[in-house]
């Protein structure tokens, strides 16, 4: 899960990092009664939206007076940036800034370990520092055991090149970072840039946290924090119902039970729609679990049907962990729920195959149709083993 900035901002102020007074806007108005309460000679009026870049997009704007916060506020309220469009924009103090420095600290899956990245050349787009410049970004690997300790944050000013005289304030702030890091159960904290001011202060003026949604359990306090504008609807729907769905692009609704099977389904779907038309692919990923009830099955088809660019629906349930009769049943359930939405046709093996069809078929009625079944009897006579065939 991926946070605004000032949910950032909020984060490392309770962990001790230095920051600048922020207060979130939503309105023009809001923005300048926030600059009026900062009053400051100067504020800054940022775009809050989950993607970088706000600078060169216009999403950052300098502005003298409660009057000009207004009209920053005014332009940037409503701005698409990279697709997402400003709902807010908070409203900071201006800082002097006389240099900007480059942080992150990254959960690194290839080495099993943490990443620390520092660069004295931050500000500017990091990627592109990465590719043109290596040599400027220090990379180091950091233990999650010990985690970012004192001597560890030595090690990265030292690396990344960093004058004496700055070192042992930057250090401190890595390791404050680092807190709000572990403690956070973060993924990702990127703080670009980090400023001294003219001063001599160290203020990190942008922050970037991703948190990890696997640990939501024992973050009561995350409640709230989940910006749901912009999932998507079938999704938040699917996740009310406690579904384990992911809408995709293609046309063929999944569902199946475990997620290796569902996975390995999508693959063998998209590979087999190469032979059709229009090459046809998976409209979802939905894992309905082991065990799962006819309601559980009612709701995954009540979902994938609602996806208005779905065209078929495959089912593909291993029958060691579910009894079948369970799924014939939930797809009968949902059958009657969508009425003339949806129209099977099925293809059961196993162990009671035939006594399951036979009284599915009695129970469903209209739904299975002469198509449905002409299509079940021969499938079964080809292939008395069960494989799946093909979608059609
Ligand atoms: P991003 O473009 O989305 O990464 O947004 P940032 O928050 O990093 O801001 C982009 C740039 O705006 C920074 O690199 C700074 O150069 C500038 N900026 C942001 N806040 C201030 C400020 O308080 N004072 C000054 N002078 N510039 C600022
Ligand atoms: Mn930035």
């Amino acid at each position: 899960m991926d946070l605004f900035e000032y949910q950032a901002r909020d984060l490392f102020e309770a962990h001790g990092v230095p920051v600048l007074r922020g207060i979130v806007a939503t309105t023009p108005q809001e923005a300048a009664d926030a600059a009026a309460e900062l009053a400051t000679p100067v504020v800054v009026v940022k775009a809050q939206v989950k993607t970088g870049g706000r600078g060169k997009a216009g999403g950052v704007k300098l502005a003298r007076s409660p009057q000009e916060a207004r009209e920053a506020a005014e332009k940037i309220l409503g701005l698409d940036i990279n697709g997402h469009i400003v709902r807010a924009v908070m409203v900071t103090e201006g800082a002097d800034i006389a240099e900007e420095y480059y942080f992150s600290l990254l959960l690194d899956r290839a080495q099993r370990n943490y990443l620390a990245m520092c660069s004295k050349e931050g500000g500017m787009d990091i990627e592109t520092l990465a590719v043109e410049r290596p040599d400027a970004l220090a990379r180091i690997s950091v233990s999650p055991i010990t985690g970012l300790d004192a001597a560890k944050a030595d090690e990265i000013v030292a690396a990344a090149g960093f004058e004496e005289a700055d070192r042992a304030e930057l250090a401190r702030v890595l390791v404050l970072l680092g807190d709000v890091y572990r403690e956070n159960d973060a993924t990702l904290v990127e703080v670009n840039p980090l400023v001294k001011t003219g001063s001599g202060q160290i203020i990190a003026l942008d922050g970037k946290v991703t948190l990890d949604s696997n640990a939501a359990f024992r973050h009561p306090e995350w409640e709230g924090l989940a910006d749901e504008s912009r999932d998507d609807p079938l999704e938040i729907r699917a996740r009310e119902k406690g579904l384990n769905y992911v809408k995709l692009d293609g046309s063929v609704g999944i569902i199946g039970n475990g997620a290796g099977l569902v996975m390995s389904t999508l693959d063998v779907v998209a590979n087999a729609g190469k032979e059709f038309p229009g090459s046809p692919t998976p409209a979802n990923f939905l894992d309905i679990g082991g065990g799962a009830s006819a309601q559980v099955m009612a709701d995954g088809l009540d979902i994938i049907l609602s996806d208005a660019q779905v065209e078929v629906v495959f089912v593909n349930v291993f029958g060691g962990i579910t009894a079948c009769s369970e799924v014939a049943k939930g797809i009968i359930d949902a059958l009657g729920m969508l009425g003339d939405r949806a129209q099977a046709d099925r293809r059961p093996a196993g162990r009671q195959r035939r006594r399951d069809r036979s009284s599915d078929a009695r129970r469903s009625g209209a739904p299975l149709g002469a198509h449905g079944n002409h299509h079940g009897r021969r499938g079964a006579q080809r292939r008395p083993t069960g494989q799946p065939g093909s979608l059609r």
